[in-house]
């Protein structure tokens, strides 16, 4: 705490961990060697830089940019960019942590990195969001390369922006290697990458409902958020036959008794992805319930999928969740539950993923883009589709491996910071003190 003063996300993520990794290591004392741990929390780089740019009525204004690479002990860093007002060191820098791990569960070649700037695209004309993400590429491109630093999207930086972004990293390094994951199907994107971690938060969601006899069959689901995530990982639930209750955002709920279908999902992608509208907006065209000012978590269900941001569900809202009967909580967001709602899931005995073993399918799609685009190939939709769900399936039984605690219980949060913990610690421990 006192290294990091003001940085309260990154030492909760850290904390996190660190609960996980405590018993494991006094039983393999190999990993309390080298300074492991010490050289684990601290990042290997972290740029800040200045970005400014033109705004529509010619007025200059300036944001702060920021790439955390964290850790390159297994591949190149590899994290999303987010644009968000929230942006800052801390919520960085607990993002490039958790995402060194995620990385390394996923089983392929990437280390951990998180970027991003405190821009709000809310309200940004079309050119001034072009703007600003060359001026943002226009610094950052010198920190990143294919074999060194390849950012994708998150929060606020879709399909558009990592076009715009891939465009720029062109232009000012006259190569068209992979720069950037979660590109456009015409200049390297994969099939596939635009739905992995939504589809990929479900696919574990499953293999955690089978584990007690269950699937998605019949079960009531909420979502929270209405983003990039929120949007697939509604679609493959319904897939699976749940019936999909509640989207969010920062706004409000809407509420749906009836279930989502594939026409209003289809309402909410054009209210989301091309009207940069509100759920309120969606609750006016399809006549469903919106709740001004409230999160999903009060409405009954089986299935809990917080798909919007960090610390969005609160003890209070685990106890209502378990109050009424939730079985599965997977986080298809990043850090969505607080600690204390992690540990009441726990304690009730719900079955719970942390977002760095449900969520890593987006990550995943986009190492698949990476060797793709290393090999000049581009392979079909079922190839990726496939792959996803393998990989999800290996995290999902890395998790019970390593997460099956000395009084008997399995944890999903134990088990995925220990699996992810041993590849990235045994990477570190083989290439010496660096
Ligand atoms: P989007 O920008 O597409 O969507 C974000 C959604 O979350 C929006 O509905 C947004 O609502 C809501 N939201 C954001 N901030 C807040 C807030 N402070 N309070 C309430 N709601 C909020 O982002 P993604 O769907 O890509 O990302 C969602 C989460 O998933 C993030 O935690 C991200 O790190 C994580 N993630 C994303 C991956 C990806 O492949 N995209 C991969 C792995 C994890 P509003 O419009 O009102 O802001």
């Amino acid at each position: 705490g006192d290294r990091n003063p003001g940085q309260p996300e990154f030492l909760q993520a850290v904390t996190e961990v660190m609960e996980s990794l405590w018993p494991y290591i006094e039983s393999h004392p190999k990993y309390a060697e080298q300074g492991l741990l010490d050289r684990l929390v601290e990042p290997e780089r972290v740029v800040m830089f200045r970005i400014a740019w033109v705004d529509d009525h010619g007025q200059v204004q300036v944001n702060r940019g920021y790439r955390i690479q964290h850790s390159m002990a297994i591949g190149p860093y590899k994290g999303g960019i987010r644009f968000h007002p929230s942006v800052n060191l801390s919520v960085l820098k607990f993002l490039a942590f958790e995402q060194t791990f995620k990385n390394a569960l996923t089983t392929l070649p990437m280390g951990g990195g998180k970027g991003g700037a405190d821009f709000d695209p809310k309200g940004k004309s079309p050119g001034e969001v072009m703007r600003f993400c060359q001026a943002f590429v226009s610094e950052l491109f010198r920190h990143v390369g294919s074999d060194t630093d390849v950012p994708a999207g998150d929060i606020g930086v879709g399909g558009r922006e990592v076009g715009y972004m891939a465009g720029m990293m062109k232009k000012l390094s006259n190569r068209a290697d992979c720069v950037f994951t979660g590109k456009g199907l015409t200049f390297g994107g994969s099939l596939i990458r635009p739905e992995a971690t939504g589809y990929g938060t479900v696919y574990f969601a499953e293999e955690m409902l089978k584990t007690r006899g269950r699937s998605f069959a019949g079960l009531r689901v909420a979502v929270s958020g209405s983003g990039n995530v929120a949007q697939y990982a509604v679609e493959k639930a319904m897939a699976l036959g749940a019936k999909v209750v509640t989207v969010s955002d920062s706004s409000g709920t809407i509420l749906d008794e009836d279930g989502f279908t594939q026409e209003k999902l289809a309402i909410l992608m054009d209210v989301k992805n091309h009207h940069y509208g509100r759920v309120n907006d969606y609750a006016q065209r399809t006549g469903a319930r919106f709740e001004a000012g409230k999160r999903p978590w009060h409405v009954p269900v089986d299935v809990a999928l917080p798909c919007a941001t960090q610390n969005e569900l609160d003890a209070d809202d685990a106890a209502t969740l378990i109050r009424n009967g939730v079985l599965c909580v997977a986080e298809g967001a990043n850090m969505p539950s607080t600690i204390e709602a992690v540990k009441a899931f726990e304690a009730a005995g719900i079955l719970f993923a942390p977002g760095k073993a449900s969520n890593a399918g987006g990550v995943a799609t986009s190492g698949l883009e990476m060797s793709q685009n290393a090999t000049r190939m581009s392979w079909p939709r079922e190839e990726v589709d496939n792959r996803l769900l393998q990989i999800m399936k290996g995290i999902h039984a890395a998790c019970l491996e390593y997460g099956t605690r000395p009084d008997g219980k399995m944890s999903y949060v134990h088990g995925a910071n220990i699996a992810g913990f041993v590849k990235v610690a045994d990477a570190m421990l083989a290439q010496g003190v660096i």
